[in-house]
């Protein structure tokens, strides 16, 4: 049995025109994206910017005002989250501590992300999927600890995007696990997602994707008066540190430069993303980052995880990492009146739908094979079942070279398929899919005799 199923990216990309396409949603991750409140997600904004200033270098002992009293309230949220998970949603505060490193920490400070994980129910799939927001802000200078810095959009918009996540996730179970994580130390350095992304590589966690929002719920750009409220970009580097010796060589012989891990997870995100948020519009890319700027991913990216960053369409500069004034009748300063609730609603919702997704599928299949034994016009490729999850079926998913998005998926029960296609005009890609039609990530076939 085939079933032909158009991405229905590929629709959205030319402009919203729509053609004939099916779009399943899956029941279960549909009520979950209904969950997201912007209601409640303002109400953590709000919650977030009371605390005065969440500098990585503030107070860590004051009950009301700096970084320490911000953690323990988003500890103590997930924390009640928790009481609807049945036992699996537990939470802590992930400490270490850091010397002044002469830039920008001046003093030993304990540096903490919280970290609610979500435990997988299926207790041989060792898969974790990730989302982080950075719960530290900054003013125009990133070592003062004591001014007012409200960090609504950067990035109490990436936080509650998080806490929103675990709120309604922890009611639902999933094979995999998800770890939410409100990171410190961003504007310090990056200094809590390292730790995080060290402490994984050590301890061999077996991490698919990494999704970091930072900045993603304000909607217009003072500079240019671009308003937009419909698309949300996510930053993709093509390339993996792994990628070395042999994996060069293929990448430079199959022209896989637009298929690195990070790469084909945005792919992914951007389709299941649309697939499942009305009037929103996942924009790759094809960049690890913004100029002058870094991210929470970054540190995952660099010891070979797939991760991505969402950040909205156009920046507001006169809002980021300012002293709050009025200058030549500029406002200036991340100020909660700036937020768009609505935009940050979608754009949380988005999040939502890729860790359910994820989490539900499959993993993914092995040793996916494209046969190059011969010159033929047809493509055959072959794979295995995955290691972990039920699997109903497998995508097989194709685009042309030149195309961003995959074109064309198709159903399939068996482990291999022969296509009336050539390999020389097509990059193919397999997804393990499960009962409830969730799909893995593509794995892109390798030459095989
Ligand atoms: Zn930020």
């Amino acid at each position: 049995m085939k079933k032909i199923v158009l991405s229905c990216c590929a629709i959205l990309v030319a402009g919203f025109t729509f053609s004939q396409t099916i779009i399943h949603r899956d029941i279960e991750i549909e009520k979950m994206v209904n969950d997201v409140s912007k209601d409640s997600l303002q109400s953590y904004i709000k919650k977030l910017v009371s605390f005065g200033t969440r500098n990585t270098l503030s107070s860590t002992t004051d009950p009301r005002r700096g970084i320490g009293a911000a953690r323990n309230w988003v500890l103590s949220r997930f924390n009640e989250f928790a009481r609807q998970s049945n036992g699996r949603l537990t939470a802590i505060i992930d400490t270490t501590t850091l010397q002044k490193d002469g830039r920008r920490v001046d003093t030993t400070i304990s540096l903490g992300n919280v970290v609610a994980t979500l435990k997988g129910s299926d207790p041989s799939d060792d898969r974790i999927f990730i989302i982080s927001g950075h719960l530290d802000n900054m003013r125009s200078s990133v070592l003062d600890r004591t001014g007012d810095a409200p960090g609504a959009n950067d990035d109490a918009s990436g936080v509650a995007a998080v806490m929103e996540c675990a709120r309604i996730m922890c009611r639902n179970s999933f094979p995999a696990t998800i770890i939410f994580v409100a990171v410190s130390g961003e504007e310090q350095g990056l200094l809590g997602a390292n730790f995080m992304a060290n402490k994984a590589k050590q301890q061999n966690w077996n991490i698919e994707a990494v999704l970091n929002n930072d900045i993603m719920g304000s909607n217009n750009s003072s500079e240019t008066n671009i308003v937009n409220n419909t698309r949300i970009r996510v930053f993709s580097e093509a390339f993996s540190v792994l990628d070395t010796g042999k994996a060069i060589a293929n990448i430079r012989n199959l022209g896989l430069e637009n298929d690195g891990r990070s790469r084909q997870l945005a792919r992914y995100v951007k389709e299941v993303g649309e697939r499942y948020v009305d009037n929103l519009e996942v924009v790759m890319i094809y960049r690890n980052d913004r100029f002058l700027r870094g991210g929470d991913h970054t540190p995952y990216v660099q010891r070979g995880y797939a991760a991505v960053r969402f950040t909205e369409m156009n920046e507001n500069y006169y809002h980021q990492h300012q002293d709050i004034r009025m200058e030549s009748g500029i406002q200036y300063g991340d100020l909660i009146e700036f937020m768009d609730f609505e935009y940050l609603r979608k754009n949380t919702a988005m999040n939502l739908a890729n860790l359910a997704n994820l989490a539900k599928a499959p993993s993914m299949p092995q040793e996916v094979r494209v046969e190059t034994r011969r010159l033929t016009n047809y493509s055959i490729i072959t794979w295995k079942a995955p290691k972990q999850g039920k699997v109903k079926g497998y995508y097989v998913v194709m685009r042309e070279t030149t195309s961003p998005v995959w074109q064309k998926k198709i159903f399939t029960v068996g482990t291999s398929i022969q296509l009336p296609y050539s390999k020389d005009n097509y990059f193919f890609g397999v997804q393990s899919v499960s009962e409830n039609d969730n799909e893995g990530i593509p794995v892109l076939p390798l030459p095989g005799r």
